[in-house]
């Protein structure tokens, strides 16, 4: 691979684009694992790192979404932080331009900057606390107040982390119980075959129980391609709800000087000294922060292996998606190895790793354990 092949320089700058978690497993992982000297700069506007799992939970008062200011999180990996945006990376002058226009040189580029949600259909609501919670918390009103009786929860074609729809789901109908709207009907809308189908047969038999004990109606197979605020229509069939709430689909960041696919995500797999890791690239099809660490920290490995470290046992290490569906019996465990989900397949009430986070990651989830809370949005 070309960009394997040059003896890299010692002390090593490794220049990181990105705040989320990608950047943050890459940062932790370079300190611990690349034997030569490692002079590392994050770049981004960025100014806390948000952990996104709990927007689920908002708007049902369980907890507030946290963000860890990145100053603290660099100064403590001795990192230099660039608080600016890439908004081009030159290859040929191993440099990234900055939206101030800075020329930023880098011996190794991680680009981890992330993918962008939009509304999946015009029409009906979409789930994106981070730029327009308000449909939604009206929506949540009218069903409590007896209002909006049936919601259903739609899971678009081209959504690949498809758990915020179960969660939603599930906390929707206790939502429904808690407010005495006894005869309200949640509807989860899925193109999967089975439920959360990519953590293999046995998540997906016992969500299938667990939806069902909880009313859920789930419908798999179903490939929505209109939303009204009231319908939608799949397989030329209609289905009415009173409200209709859909996952967001995601955009890649298309950064000038990088190849990408039609959705703009990245591939830097012939540019010399580049790499791309997390939601940013194409490389995975499933859009989660876990998978985006591991591949952060596989990233790093080869940046490891390029310095002398000895090649690991497994190389490259099988991914393995992980999820926590909180339930009203606590939270069950899910995990499977993505390259066979259904030997691997696991459903458990106990913690399968540690810490027990639902952003699964190897360094940044333990360092993040130590922090203290210092902000929250
Ligand atoms: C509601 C919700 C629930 C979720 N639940 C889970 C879960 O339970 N488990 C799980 O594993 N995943 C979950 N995810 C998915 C997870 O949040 C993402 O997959 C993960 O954050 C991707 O990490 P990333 O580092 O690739 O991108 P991001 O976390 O999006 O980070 C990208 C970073 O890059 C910055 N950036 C963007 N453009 C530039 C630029 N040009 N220059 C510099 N910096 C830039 C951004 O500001 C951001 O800081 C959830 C997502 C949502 C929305």
């Amino acid at each position: 691979m070309p960009s394997e092949g040059r003896t890299l320089p010692d002390p090593l700058r490794v220049v990181i684009a990105g705040g989320g978690v990608a950047a943050l497993e890459a940062l932790a992982a370079l300190g611990a694992v690349v034997p030569c000297r490692v002079t590392p700069v994050l770049i981004t506007k960025t100014i806390n790192f948000r952990y996104r799992p709990l927007l689920l939970g908002e708007p049902f008062g369980h907890g507030a979404p946290r963000a860890y200011p990145l100053d603290g999180i660099a100064a403590d990996h001795g990192a230099e932080l660039i608080a600016d945006d890439v908004v081009e990376v030159m290859p040929d002058m191993h440099a990234v331009r900055t939206a101030g226009d800075a020329l930023v040189p880098y011996d190794v580029l991680i680009v981890a900057t992330g993918a962008r949600a939009y509304p999946a259909f015009q029409d009906g609501i979409a789930f994106d606390r981070e730029t327009s919670p308000e449909d939604f918390d009206e929506a949540l009103a009218d069903l409590g107040a007896g209002l909006a009786p049936h919601v259903a929860i739609v899971v678009p074609d081209g959504v690949t982390w498809t758990l915020p729809a179960y969660q939603l789901a599930l906390q929707i109908a206790a939502w429904g119980r808690s407010h005495h709207a006894s005869a309200s009907v949640v509807t989860l809308l899925t193109p999967e075959r089975k439920p959360l189908e990519a953590f293999g047969e046995t998540v997906s038999l016992e969500v299938a129980d667990l939806l069902e004990a909880e009313r859920i109606v789930v419908r798999t197979g179903v490939h929505p391609d209109v939303v009204t605020a009231t319908a939608l229509r799949a397989g030329g069939r209609w289905l009415g709800a009173d409200r209709i709430v859909a996952l967001p689909l995601l955009q890649g960041p298309r950064l000038l000087g990088l190849p990408h696919d039609a959705h703009g995500f990245l591939d830097t797999t012939n540019i010399p000294d580049v790499h791309v890791a997390g939601d940013a690239g194409c490389a995975t099809a499933i859009k989660q922060g876990g998978l985006a660490a591991q591949q952060a920290d596989a990233v790093v490995a080869r940046i490891a292996r390029r310095c002398g470290a000895p090649a690991p046992a497994h190389d490259p290490e099988p991914m393995v998606l992980r999820g926590i569906l909180d339930t009203r019996s606590g939270p069950r465990f899910l995990r499977a190895a993505l390259d066979d989900p259904d030997a691997t397949s696991t459903f458990s009430p106990e913690p399968l790793w540690w810490p027990p986070t639902a952003v699964a990651t190897r360094r940044l989830a333990p360092y993040l354990a130590g922090l203290e809370v210092t902000a929250r949005v």
